[in-house]
């Protein structure tokens, strides 16, 4: 598109969330005031991720393996919340603008499942935890809220690397490099993740629903299903290209999916055990 030239089209669909279509896309005069106000109420407040992503030269090795080597064929994990009290009460924290103490969260190792992301023998992980956007508080000090994120994003990138280290004794020695994701670098990324929001806005009663229906979340199939109004709306759903079925494809190569391809011999198969290898 050339600078100044004017698209015109029948719809148009916007991808982004509610305030930032609504207030940043639209004009007042189109939305109308009454609406505006309402759009301008929006809450983006909810707690969110903060999210610590680590080249390895290593596959971690988690302390509970001993009981159970599953966990080294798992590309996903949580850990922290031993009881439900002390899930409750980290909630209760994160929505006073409190970073809870305890980390708490979970994992990914995706080249467990696809080595292809990683050098031969090295791994990508990826640990998140959840925080309040605007936080307050951490561990006895007071914090400035939104702007405290550049202050506070390698500290809490230490704690929750801390935190793998007690779960995988030995995860610190395999880091080669980390970066941090804060909700305000999530935000300077997409301007429509306002707060660093993910799902795009709260989820909370006062909005029936976030500004994406049914909600945000990737299986959700929520741009498959705006492009189904739309296009029933505009009379072209029923057309000869659209007849992908992609459950149907999965389903029938279910069985052809290779699995474990980043797993190290020791712990891919049955038997393998730290004891038996
Ligand atoms: C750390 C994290 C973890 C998550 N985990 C999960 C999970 O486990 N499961 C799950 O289902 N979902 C998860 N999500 C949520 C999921 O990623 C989102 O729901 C999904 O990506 C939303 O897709 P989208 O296409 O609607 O919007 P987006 O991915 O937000 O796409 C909007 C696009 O618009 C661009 N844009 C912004 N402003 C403008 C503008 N003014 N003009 C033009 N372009 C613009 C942005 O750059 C972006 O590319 C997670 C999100 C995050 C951040």
């Amino acid at each position: 598109m050339l600078p100044g030239e004017e698209i015109g089209a029948r719809v148009v669909v916007s991808n982004l969330t509610l305030a930032p279509t609504f207030l940043g896309l639209l004009d007042e005069s189109v939305v109308g005031s009454e609406r505006t106000r309402l759009v301008k109420r929006f809450n983006y407040d909810d707690p969110q991720l903060l999210s610590v992503m680590y080249a390895l030269k290593g596959d971690p090795e988690f302390a509970s393996a001993a009981h159970d080597p599953a966990i080294q064929r798992s590309w996903v994990g949580y850990f922290g919340g031993e009881t439900l009290g002390e899930m409750r009460n980290a909630f209760g924290e994160l929505t006073a603008g409190i970073v809870p103490d305890e980390v708490m969260g979970g994992w990914f190792i995706p080249t467990r499942a696809d080595p292809s992301q990683a050098p031969p023998g090295c791994h990508t992980a990826y640990v998140w935890t959840s925080v309040p956007p605007c936080p307050r508080r951490w561990r006895a000090s007071s914090l400035d809220g939104w702007d405290a994120w550049p202050g506070l994003a390698e500290p809490l990138a230490e704690a929750v690397t801390e935190r793998m280290e007690q779960y995988a004794p030995g995860f610190r020695d395999l880091v080669v490099e980390r970066h941090v994701m804060t909700p305000l670098n999530q935000e300077m990324n997409n301007p429509s993740a306002v707060r660093g929001n993910m799902i795009g806005g709260s989820a909370i009663p006062e909005h029936l629903s976030n500004s994406i229906h049914p909600y945000g979340a990737t299986h959700l199939a929520s741009g498959y299903l705006a492009a189904v109004e739309v296009a029933e709306d505009l009379g072209c759903r029923d057309v000869t290209w659209w007849r992908a079925k992609p459950l149907d494809w999965f389903l029938e190569n279910l069985g052809c999916i290779p699995l474990n391809l980043g797993v190290d011999a020791r712990w891919n198969g049955n038997a393998s055990s730290p004891e038996t290898t």
